[in-house]
């Protein structure tokens, strides 16, 4: 691997039982920070999910103590090389689920859960009749990009899944369905659900997209744009033969894969947005986020009424000319 970066991001995740999960996190924290590593990493009594950045070192001897404990012993981490930390603290917390999905009856992916597909198998089986490719994270990530052809569920957040699927089953009828997600956590309960709800044939990519794009062999072939991660890289490579881009620029539709938070703290939204559009509409997705009290471009910029107000006459100025 690697042309000698000197850092490491881990993904992992495993469904086992874990007793008790306050004392087990805090342990755990104690040992993180001990080693040095930053990152986030949930705990649950179904088990553990983790983003993790160090140096090789770090990251090294984190692997090998964690496959000391016999529950962990299987876990298989996704090492991405990367140039520095891709966290500013180390947290580790105790939660309910490991990825949130709230259901009437909980999916152990122990006992049910979709066909484990290699990026290989999952590759061949995306271009095969009859099979719809469902996309089983959120609107934002999908939006930076996806599989080429995936269908994109219209929600924000994972446990408004179930309910856009049975609002739209139709699209699901009768086809074979593959679902992937960021390092293949969620798809394991989703997976499942499909299952429970009558879906026969259901496949998950095994590792997810981080796996897919370091395969050897496919390479990340038939991704199109960049994944969307949940640290501060904000979004990493996968399609290693060519790079498509789809994200679109929020404020021109220009091609674009540069996301920044709406500068209002109460909107906070992900938009993809170029630099020039960040300075130009202060870093905001509408008139009312841009005038917000709080405004966090404002603030950054120490910008007075004045130079608001004159930001403010350019954008109205340049509406007028676009609808004109
Ligand atoms: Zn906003």
């Amino acid at each position: 691997m690697a042309e000698g970066k000197q850092y490491r991001v881990l993904l992992y995740y495993m469904y086992v039982p874990i007793d008790n999960p306050e004392e087990f996190a805090k342990n755990h924290l104690k040992f993180c920070k001990e080693l040095g590593l930053k990152g986030r990493i949930l705990v649950a009594h179904e088990g553990i999910n983790g983003t993790v950045s160090g140096t090789i070192e770090q990251t090294n001897k984190y692997m090998e103590t964690m496959k000391q404990d016999p529950r962990f012993a299987d876990i298989v981490f996704k090492i991405d090389e990367s140039d520095g930390h891709a966290f500013k603290k180390m947290h580790v917390r105790p939660r309910p689920e490991l990825v949130t999905l709230r259901l009437e009856d909980d999916i152990n992916p122990n006992e049910l859960t979709g066909d484990y597909l290699s990026p290989k198998e999952f590759y061949k089986r995306m271009q095969e009749e009859n099979v719809i490719v469902l996309d089983a994270r959120n609107t934002y990530e999908y939006d930076l990009g996806h599989f080429r052809g995936a269908i994109r569920p219209d929600v924000e957040t994972f446990r408004d899944l179930p309910q856009w699927v049975r609002e739209n089953k139709h699209l699901l009828e009768g086809k074979k369905i593959l679902t992937y997600c960021t390092g293949g956590i969620r798809c394991e309960k989703f997976s499942g659900w499909l299952k429970k709800e009558g879906f026969e044939e259901v496949g998950q990519l095994h590792g997810g997209i981080v796996t897919y794009g370091q395969d050897p062999e496919v390479q990340g072939e038939l991704w199109d744009g960049s994944l969307y991660v949940f640290d501060e890289r904000i979004s990493v490579p996968v399609n290693r033969k060519e790079h498509v881009v789809v994200g679109r620029e929020y404020f021109t539709g220009e091609p674009c894969e540069r996301y920044a938070n709406c500068a209002n703290p109460e909107c906070n939204k992900q938009l993809l947005m170029s630099e020039d559009s960040e300075h130009k509409y202060m870093r905001s997705c509408s008139h009312e986020c841009r005038v917000h009290p709080r405004n966090r471009y404002v603030v950054e910029h120490q910008m007075t009424q004045e130079q608001i107000n004159e930001r403010l006459a350019k954008i109205e100025e340049e509406k007028v000319k676009q609808e004109a």
